[in-house]
């Protein structure tokens, strides 16, 4: 998840920024409209933090440009200014959500959350290998052997499978999956990825969730099954 953030006060931007990259976030910033509407331009991110107050132009005219392009992300903006004309013209606009400054940082971070939920394109099935999982239906096989998951177990290998080939943190999985801060909750992800392995990789030769050490966990990709079970609709 790739968010952009413009904002011209430095600290603010700091603050942002370290706080979602401490969330696992991928952040870029720009410090006003033209950098950012250029940053947008090259790269496709999956929410847009906005100031209001730019140095080179209106945070509302950044969100119209970004409103004619073919793809926008969800806009969550950010402001001094706690009127109310520029909270309804801002919504009018198009943006999805509003964060009057100063802000908690939880606050912002609840917020990114639900507006990346809200934003997120839901592919109706992930495919790794021979695994299959059917994100409309909730449903599961391998090798065409349909597996009966509990709800969590699902979402853990919907997760996983969603980033398929990329380590992924116990953090990272507690939080996706349960939606709270991670505390100290790594044996709740060890405890369940065991109950997946004994339904996904035990019954089958070849293993596909793979611990990677000092880190979490790992759906191996399986380039070659994978394209074979995906052309196969
Ligand atoms: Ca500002």
């Amino acid at each position: 998840m790739r968010i952009l953030v413009i904002e011209d006060e430095e600290r603010i931007a700091d603050f942002i920024q370290r706080g979602l990259e401490g969330a696992g976030y991928l952040v870029d910033t720009a410090g006003d409209g033209q950098t950012g509407l250029l940053k947008m331009h090259n790269l496709d991110y999956d929410l847009l933090i906005l100031d209001l107050m730019l140095p080179d132009m209106d945070g509302l005219t950044v969100l119209e440009k970004t409103r004619n392009r073919k793809v926008s992300p969800p806009v969550l903006i950010l402001s001094a200014r706690s009127e109310v004309e520029d909270r309804v013209r801002g919504l009018e606009l198009g943006a999805d959500d509003y964060l009057v400054k100063p802000f908690a940082f939880e606050e912002l971070l609840a917020r990114v959350k639900a507006l990346l939920r809200r934003g997120q394109p839901v592919p109706d099935r992930l495919v790794a290998g021979d695994l299959v999982v059917d994100c409309l239906r909730r449903k599961v096989t391998r090798a065409g052997k349909p597996i009966d998951l509990a709800p969590k177990e699902f979402s853990i290998l919907e997760y996983l499978a969603r980033h398929k080939g990329k380590p992924l943190t116990r953090t990272m999985i507690v939080e996706h999956v349960w939606d709270m801060e991670y505390d100290g909750l790594t044996n709740i992800v060890d405890v369940y990825i065991r109950h997946l392995r004994a339904k996904i990789d035990d019954p089958f030769p070849v293993k596909i969730i793979r611990t990677v050490r000092g880190t979490g966990y790992m759906l191996e990709a399986g380039e070659t099954a994978g394209q074979q079970a995906g052309g196969s609709e």
